[in-house]
């Protein structure tokens, strides 16, 4: 074991009460991502280190890029004494590039008897006396941090941002309605990001739909793995109540009436999975069915909270964040989904509820979206070979 990172918690650290659930929790994302190395974890309630091998840390910090809820990472050296940390100072800084630097301590240790200026004035010094570097208290080539803690002194150059947010899984569970576009793989990655832990859901209707398209889905679902680490994905046989709708209701309304349909079979699902909220990428006045008045009408449905993290980006940036987080590329493959199979030509943008009740009085949907939901395949390993699709 020769490599440590530390870990900066960042915003967790501010929800006092909660912050040993949120450790815990973290820990045990951080145990989930990186089950293919060998490491050690240690924490207390400010912060973490990870003990490893010095020959996979790059590796590992790449991994932990992805975890959310943690704001900095640091690859930094732990020595002892005063003298071991001038000497090693010295060395890291000399390995560097860097024409210039500055020292900045931090005596966390109000026990160790220098104060923090008068110690980066003495280290400072030690430096320019022993090296050719020149200080710049201003723009410098290197920030040297000194940490002096109690159980060690920490030294290290840079600070590696890490994702932010909170840990996945500490705000309880969302079911995210992901289909094979740009904006929901997005709108599952925020959902993450701020510690809804996710469950996939998508809606497929073969023969209308391909098994490309499904297998689309899958690989996206594997995409916000790397962030999550335990999704599942719930695949609904929707062509049964998809050919219904279009056997039952006017051209314009078909395309509400589904998305209705959808948002009654997410519910279902969500209780039985004990989610507390629906996901889904709708962006307002993007098509549709997503005008405001579209929104109200098909929310109509639930009284589940719908949360919509992408509704009020633009799709230029949606799609950049998409190229961010790696979802891009996958999104853009041509298969269709059951939202665009026989679309029609005008669909109604401010659809009106009681011609939806009616439309929807005249067939029996309660059983057909019943049988969606018991009838749903669960994908549960998305990392198993099996499931090595695209
Ligand atoms: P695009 O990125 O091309 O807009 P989209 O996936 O956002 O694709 P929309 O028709 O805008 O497609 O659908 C709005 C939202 O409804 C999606 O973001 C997704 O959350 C949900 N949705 C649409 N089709 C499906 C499906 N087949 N399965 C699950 N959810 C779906
Ligand atoms: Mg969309």
């Amino acid at each position: 074991m020769d490599g440590l990172i530390l870990i900066k918690y960042g915003e967790l650290t501010t929800k006092k009460g909660n912050r040993k659930f949120f450790i815990k929790t973290l820990e045990q994302n951080i145990n989930k991502i990186l089950k293919n190395y060998e490491f050690e974890i240690e924490c207390d309630h400010v912060r973490m280190y990870i003990k490893c091998f010095l020959k996979d840390i790059n590796l590992i910090v790449s991994d932990l890029q992805k975890v959310f809820g943690i704001h900095g990472i640091v690859i930094c050296h732990k020595v002892n004494t005063k003298d071991e940390v001038f000497s090693l100072s010295l060395k890291l800084l000399k390995e560097t590039s860097a024409k210039t630097f500055k020292v900045e301590t931090i005596r966390a240790d109000k026990n160790f008897p220098i104060p923090s200026m008068e110690f980066s004035r003495q280290l400072g010094g030690y430096i320019l006396k022993n090296s050719d570097l020149k200080v710049d208290v201003h723009n410098p080539d290197e920030l040297l941090k000194v940490e002096i803690r109690k159980e060690g002194n920490f030294i290290y150059l840079s600070e590696i941002k890490g994702s932010g947010g909170y840990p996945v899984g500490i705000q309880g569970k969302g079911i995210l309605m992901l289909s094979g576009g740009i904006d929901s793989p997005v709108a599952g990655y925020l959902a993450l990001k701020r510690g809804v832990d996710i469950e996939c859901l998508y809606f497929e209707s073969p023969p209308h739909t391909s098994l490309e398209a499904k297998n689309k889905v899958l690989s996206l679902a594997k995409i916000l793995n790397k962030y999550s680490g335990n999704i599942r994905v719930h695949v609904i046989p929707f062509t049964k109540l998809q050919e219904t709708i279009y056997k039952n209701v006017d051209d314009h309304y078909v395309i509400t009436i589904m998305r209705r349909m959808m948002y009654r079979i997410a519910t279902l699902v969500a209780k039985d999975e004990k989610a507390k909220i629906i996901i889904n990428g709708e962006s307002i006045g993007q098509v549709a069915s997503q005008t405001l008045s579209s929104m109200s009408v098909i929310n109509e449905v639930t009284n589940m909270p719908v949360i919509r993290p992408v509704a009020c980006m633009d799709k230029l940036e949606i799609i950049e964040l998409s190229k961010k987080i790696g979802t891009y590329e996958t999104s853009i493959l041509p298969y269709e989904d059951c939202c665009t199979i026989f679309l029609p030509k005008h669909p109604v943008i401010n659809p009106d509820l009681e011609k939806c009740l009616e439309y929807e009085s005249k067939f029996n949907y309660q059983e057909l979206v019943d049988e969606c939901v018991k009838t749903r395949e669960i994908i549960t390993n998305l990392n198993d070979e099996k499931n090595d699709l695209l």
